[in-house]
């Protein structure tokens, strides 16, 4: 910069076009330095103690998501895969210290596939956890991988370690801090509206009928979280059959601020009554490089109206150059497998901003 300042003898006289120069990058040195001013001021505010932070952990294709309310009360959803020397219970570990806690409250099991409770004995092997909630039984036992884990699962159950919450639809989780509802347990979704919703949702009106699953997916535990203004959906893998009965003819979730897209983007879930219905701002999907992020999915909920911005734990192979969002807004790129996740803080008044721990960049919405 200073350099501009200083004139050689020959050049004493300095033209418009330079002086334009001159005040160009002078400017852009003050919006510059403004802007790392703004980002250091946000960077700040993800250590707010009123905020809700939501930790996407990296468990490649599976779900880990970690909430941590700002009274530092804790539910995990998900454990992620077995095996792996422990990989997706020390990469939860890692998200919780980073919060500044040590102990997990309450464990929610969306169902009993390996991608999701398999983690389950690794993670009690290393943090203290104080309630697992499920749907009841394994649904499934004619799946190996299923019939596996579920015994590993009813083995931890069976120390008497933890106490346990049966999940039933309409049922209030009693974590502290936000507000958290069952919405959907073992095949069976919420009989009425939540409060202020039911609205007819237009998007059910040439709606397919799907068959019904006959999977642990359908069984998936369904949770709506409330944080202040601000609305977060999560359902496991919950499958369109039973989308539909949550959302037509009447929306019984209302809209949705953040939509943890169901499945990891894979084609039996996020039919358009469900994403059309619920209008998210913002989508974070927790596909892997090879599982998940199915193309027809990814542009549904890329032509949800309203939506400002898709996230994705991963690069999907299968969405190539044409279905994968841009760069900054991916937390692990091809051929890189280093465990990368995505952070949400969440204000009462409904601000919130995402945090991707590879650009170490932040993106804020404002509260609407
Ligand atoms: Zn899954």
């Amino acid at each position: 910069m200073s350099a501009f300042f200083f004139f050689s003898p020959k050049q004493r006289i300095v033209s418009p076009k330079r002086w334009v120069a001159i005040f160009a990058s002078t400017l852009f040195c003050i919006v510059a330095s403004l802007s790392s001013l703004f980002s250091s001021v946000s960077a700040a505010s993800s250590s707010d103690k009123g905020a809700l932070q939501v930790y996407f952990v990296d468990v490649e294709g599976g779900q880990a998501t970690l909430f941590v309310t700002p009274e530092k009360q804790t539910l995990l959803i998900d454990t992620g895969w077995p095996g792996y020397d422990g990989r997706d219970a020390d990469r939860i570990v890692a998200a919780a210290k980073n919060a500044g806690v040590n102990k997990i409250d309450y464990v929610l099991i969306t169902h009993f596939h390996e991608d999701h409770v398999g983690g389950a004995p690794q993670l009690a092997a290393r943090i203290p956890i104080g309630t697992f909630i499920d749907h009841g039984e394994n649904r499934e036992s004619t799946d190996k991988p299923t019939v596996q884990v579920w015994k590993a699962y009813q083995q931890l159950m069976s120390t008497g370690k933890y106490k346990h919450i049966l999940a039933k639809p309409g049922d209030p989780l009693p974590i502290r801090g936000m507000k958290a509802t069952i919405v959907s347990a073992d095949g069976v979704v919420l009989s009425d509206p939540l409060p202020g919703t039911g609205e007819e949702n237009s998007s059910c009106k040439n709606a397919e009928q799907y068959p019904t699953d006959q999977t642990e997916n359908r069984r998936s535990v369904g949770t709506l979280i409330t944080f202040g203004k601000l609305r977060i959906l999560d359902l496991g893998d919950l499958t369109k059959d039973e989308e539909m009965q949550l959302m037509c003819p009447k929306n019984k979730l209302g809209k949705i601020d953040i939509y943890i897209v169901s499945h990891h983007g894979w084609n039996q879930s996020s039919s358009p009554a469900l994403v059309y219905g619920i209008t998210p701002r913002v989508a974070i999907m927790d596909n892997g490089a090879k599982k998940g992020g199915t193309p027809s999915v990814w542009d549904i909920i890329e032509k949800s109206p309203g939506l400002e911005n898709l996230w994705q734990l991963h690069f999907s192979e299968e969405g190539g150059a044409a279905h994968n969002v841009a760069s900054e807004f991916i937390a692990n790129l091809e051929g890189t497998d280093t465990g990368n996740y995505l952070q949400l803080t969440a204000q009462p008044d409904g601000r919130f901003e995402v945090f991707n721990s590879r650009t170490q960049k932040t993106q804020s919405y404002p509260a609407k």
